[in-house]
C-alpha cells in the first residue's frame, strides 16, 4: 500500500477579492516523491504555493502537512515543521552577503552544529557560492541567485520543497544545470513539488504531475505518461 501522504490537499479555493484564482484544488505528494504542477500563466501555480506555505490564506478547502491540518498555522511554523518554498524571482536579499543570505535560511534553527554543517555541504554543492561568500548576493548572476535561493531554503532543513519556476528567465546551460540541481536534492531523499511552465523539463524530472488549468485541475497521473499524452503535448509542449 502507499505510504500516507507528506502533503494532502483537499479542494483548496482561493481568491484575490473576488478574483478565484484557485478553484478547488485537489492534490497529494507522498514521501520522496516529486511532483510537478504545470500550467499556463496564470493558472493558478503560485497562489497554490502561496497558500501552502501561509502567504495567503485559503476560502476553503484543507491542507494537512505530516498528517497535520496546516490551518491556524503561520509561514513560519510551516518552514519550521519542514516546509519549505523557493519563490519565483528567487526572493535573494541583494544587499546582504551570500553567507548572510544562506544564513537567513536557517534563523529557525538552534542546532549550531548542524547549521555549520549543512552549510559546509550547500558550498560543496555550489562552489561558486563559497568563492564569492563574501559578495553581495546582487552581484551574482540569474542562475546564481537561483543557486542561492535554493541553498538558503536547503540551510532550512526541508522535508518537502517547494520550488516556484526556478527556471525562469535562465540561459539554457543554467537551466541544465537547475533540473540537475533538482534532481540531486530529490535524489538525496528531500521530496518535491515543483511549479514550472517549463512542462517537459519539469515532466521529464517527475515521478508524477498535475496539470493546472484556470484555476482548476486538468489531468493528472504519471509523469511519462502525461509526457506521451497528445494532449499536454499539443497544449504545453508546443508538439
Ligand atoms: P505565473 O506563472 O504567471 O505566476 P500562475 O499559474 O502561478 O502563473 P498565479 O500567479 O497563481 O498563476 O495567478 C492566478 C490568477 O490570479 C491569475 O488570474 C492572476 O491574474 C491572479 N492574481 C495573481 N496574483 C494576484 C493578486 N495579487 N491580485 C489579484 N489577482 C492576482
Amino acid at each position: 500500500s502507499l505510504p500516507e501522504p507528506l502533503l494532502d490537499v483537499e479542494d483548496l479555493r482561493v481568491a484575490y477579492g473576488g478574483i478565484q484564482a484557485v478553484k478547488g484544488l485537489s492534490l497529494q505528494v507522498r514521501p520522496g516523491e516529486l511532483v510537478c504542477l504545470i500550467g499556463a500563466n496564470g493558472a493558478g501555480k503560485t497562489t497554490t504555493l502561496k497558500a501552502l506555505t501561509g502567504l495567503l490564506a485559503p476560502q476553503a478547502g484543507r491542507i494537512r502537512f505530516k498528517g497535520r491540518d496546516l490551518a491556524g498555522q503561520g509561514a513560519w511554523d510551516r518552514v519550521r515543521a519542514g516546509l519549505v518554498m523557493v519563490p519565483e524571482g528567487r526572493g535573494t536579499f541583494t544587499r546582504m552577503s551570500i553567507d548572510e543570505n544562506l544564513r537567513m535560511g536557517a534563523y529557525l534553527r538552534r542546532d549550531a552544529a548542524g547549521v555549520e554543517a549543512d552549510l559546509a555541504e550547500v558550498f560543496a554543492r555550489f562552489p561558486r557560492l563559497q568563492e564569492r561568500r563574501q559578495q553581495l548576493a546582487g552581484t551574482l548572476s540569474g542562475g546564481e541567485q537561483q543557486m542561492l535561493a535554493m541553498g538558503r531554503a536547503l540551510l532550512a532543513r526541508p522535508e518537502l520543497l517547494l520550488l516556484d519556476e526556478p527556471s525562469m528567465g535562465l540561459a539554457p546551460i543554467m537551466v541544465d544545470r537547475i533540473f540537475e540541481v533538482i534532481a540531486d536534492i530529490h535524489a538525496r531523499g528531500t521530496t518535491v513539488l515543483l511549479v514550472e511552465q517549463n512542462a517537459s523539463r519539469a515532466l521529464a524530472l517527475a515521478d508524477r504531475g498535475y496539470v493546472m488549468e484556470s484555476g482548476e485541475l486538468g489531468m493528472q497521473g504519471p509523469a511519462a505518461e502525461l509526457l506521451a499524452d497528445p494532449r499536454v503535448q499539443a497544449a504545453y509542449l508546443g508538439a
